[in-house]
């Protein structure tokens, strides 16, 4: 299929972008890298009068660390958040977890920005800001406004950015002294969006857990903190009831939904799994530093 017909406006500016969001509401689009949007486009699944391109707005992108704090522009692209030695240094878990995000053609036009405005349930980039606590930075013609990850997912592509607001910046605190992360994904084929995933962030002292966060994606609507597996591990020495532990209370953690992915079933018992295998891995990388 063709997309329906739409009104195409290039950006000259941040300002310029946000003038016409206002405008627009609801008719108009952002069109980052396209790699949602223009297959959704083309299926007839949207339907935008106008796209609004960003890509020239220079000031939308690119990688910095501040105070603790890595700042990651909305445009920059998955493939320079792959290579990014701030990133590889500061940020691990989205070091690792870039691996899994699709393919190279789509890394080299997609960006961090549309992966976290379309939040996407089986996507990487949102359980990961959500598992290191990060900021989003929303902008409208009305002024500027920090959402905490935690109440930014609301549903499945729902998320707390008004219609008028651009996301311009993700701001996530760097990897503190001590801290360990692990990403694990199952997908059918490598790139392809995740059956089941795990984002976590731990810090490890002689085998026990003392502090952990669990996000799982692929699983809900929306990447889920699992807050009874954490409950259950805490102040916990790994161990296989540990682990046992871990996996019965994310029964009542998780409601996956049944996809083309796989069956809720199936999810909650590969999201098991990997939660196993994500302890035993933290504890490793722990005892390794
Ligand atoms: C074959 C294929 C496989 C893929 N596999 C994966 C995968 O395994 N994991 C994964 O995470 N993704 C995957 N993707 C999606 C890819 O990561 C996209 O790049 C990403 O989801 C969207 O980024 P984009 O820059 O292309 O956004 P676009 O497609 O341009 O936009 C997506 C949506 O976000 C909105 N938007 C974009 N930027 C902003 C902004 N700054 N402010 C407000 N709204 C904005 C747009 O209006 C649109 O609604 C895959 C895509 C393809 C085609």
């Amino acid at each position: 299929m063709k997309a329906p017909k739409f009104d195409y406006i290039k950006a000259e500016s941040r300002s310029h972008a946000l003038e016409l969001l206002d405008q627009l509401g609801e008719d108009g689009r952002i069109l980052a890298g396209g790699q949602s949007l223009m297959p959704t486009l083309n299926m007839r699944l949207s339907q935008p009068g106008t796209l609004i391109d960003i890509n020239k707005v220079s000031d939308l992108s690119g990688i910095t660390l501040e105070d603790g704090v890595v700042h990651i522009g909305a445009m920059t692209r998955h493939v320079e958040v792959a290579t990014s030695p701030i990133v590889a240094k500061h940020l691990p878990l989205i070091a690792e977890a870039m691996k899994h995000v699709a393919h190279h053609a789509v890394r080299n036009r997609g960006t961090i920005g549309g992966s976290v405005a379309l939040a996407d349930p089986a996507a990487e980039m949102p359980a990961c800001i959500l598992a290191l606590g990060a900021t989003l930075v929303v902008e409208s013609i009305n002024g500027r406004r920090e959402i905490a990850a935690d109440d930014y997912f609301k549903g499945l592509y729902e998320t707390a950015r008004e219609p008028n607001e651009l996301l311009v910046e993700i701001l996530i605190p760097s990897k503190k002294t001590g801290e360990v992360s692990v990403f694990l994904e199952l997908a059918q084929r490598h790139g392809d969006f995740a059956m089941a995933g795990l984002a976590c962030v731990a810090r490890v002292s002689n085998k026990t857990f003392e502090e952990l966060r669990l996000v799982y994606f692929g699983s809900e609507d929306r990447p889920t903190i699992g807050t009874g597996a954490i409950a259950a591990v805490i102040g916990q020495t790994c161990s296989d009831e540990c682990k046992e532990a871990a996996a019965i209370a994310l029964a009542n953690d998780l409601d996956p939904m049944t996809n083309l992915q796989g069956s809720a079933a199936m999810k909650l018992h590969l999201q098991k799994v990997l939660t196993g295998r994500a302890l035993d891995t933290a504890v490793e990388r722990a005892e390794a530093t």
